[in-house]
């Protein structure tokens, strides 16, 4: 029974590919996934923060093999196919975690939006999940102990709306039906999918735009005071969740988006 227990709420012996794992909640994700005894492969656009990451990795004693990574630009196609190859070489075919994080924000009024803008910010947070998760299906489903999993990193701007974020958070709501679509297609192949949304967390992202004299650090302020906790949730936090949605104990849980926001959500009366 402690057994099996153990085997619930460890991640021993599985592999994982988290996109965006030099920064805030993608680098909080391979660390705590990786310390619950996955290997991880992790990518970024920048070769320097990789580097930067392995050193950071090695000081926390990760052994080399533990967390890999690779420069990779998720609104690339052809980086998405080098990617998911060399995942596929590195774990001999299959992959049990993939994490959909690698996003970016967009703080900019629809109507000066231009088609570029748009064009790059679908690329980079909603096409990169449709096909990386596209291309990894062989392999998730060939990972042999209890199936694969996907998490895709939605936000609560798809939940509720904020001027000046109409692009960003149609990039994130498109991943809910995404979710739900791929958890019941992929269900007979042992493959769950789920989404995880959060609110204002405190990484380089949302630290920008505190630093935003314009626009968009009213808009932080404004965010904090609608969130009930009153508090930055932390990456730690998100990667907690993601974490525990990849587990075995996540078995039943599957076409889910949850919210991690401190109650922003909740549209209590503050
Ligand atoms: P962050 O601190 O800016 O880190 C983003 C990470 O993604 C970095 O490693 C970055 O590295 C990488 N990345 C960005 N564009 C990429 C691309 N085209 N190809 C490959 N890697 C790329 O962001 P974060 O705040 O941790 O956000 C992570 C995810 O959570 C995003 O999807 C974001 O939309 C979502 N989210 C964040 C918040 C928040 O408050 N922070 C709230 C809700 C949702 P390079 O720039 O070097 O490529």
């Amino acid at each position: 029974m402690a057994a099996a227990k153990e085997l619930r709420w460890s991640l021993a012996g599985k592999t994982a590919l988290v996109t965006g794992g030099t920064r805030g909640i993608g680098l909080a994700i391979v660390e705590e996934l990786a310390g619950l005894g996955a290997r991880v492969h992790t990518c970024s656009r920048t070769a320097g923060d990789l580097d930067a990451c392995r050193r950071r990795w090695a000081d926390k004693g990760f052994l080399a093999d533990a967390i890999t990574a690779s420069v990779c630009d998720v609104s690339s196609q052809r980086d998405r196919e080098g990617l998911v190859a060399t995942v596929r070489d590195l774990f001999h075919g299959q992959l049990h975690i993939l994490v959909n994080n690698a996003g970016q924000s967009l703080y900019k009024a629809a109507a000066d939006t231009t088609p570029g803008d748009y064009a790059r910010l679908m690329a980079t947070n909603l096409d990169s999940c449709f096909h990386l998760t596209r291309l990894a299906h062989p392999l998730l489903r060939r990972s042999s102990d209890g199936g694969g999993v996907v998490v895709h990193m939605s936000s609560v701007a798809a939940f509720v709306a904020y001027p000046a974020l109409s692009a960003y958070s149609t990039s994130k709501g498109a991943l809910h039906p995404l979710t739900r679509s791929l958890a019941a297609e992929w269900a007979p192949h042992g493959v769950r999918v789920n989404c995880v949304a959060p609110g204002a967390i405190d990484t380089g992202m949302f630290s920008a735009t505190l630093r935003d004299t314009g626009r968009a650090r009213r808009l932080a302020e404004m965010e904090m005071a609608r969130v009930p906790m009153r508090r930055l949730g932390s990456p730690q936090e998100v990667a907690a969740l993601v974490a525990f949605l990849c587990m075995p104990a996540a078995s039943y849980i599957t076409g889910q988006v949850i919210c991690i926001d401190g109650g922003r959500t909740l549209a209590a009366k503050l």
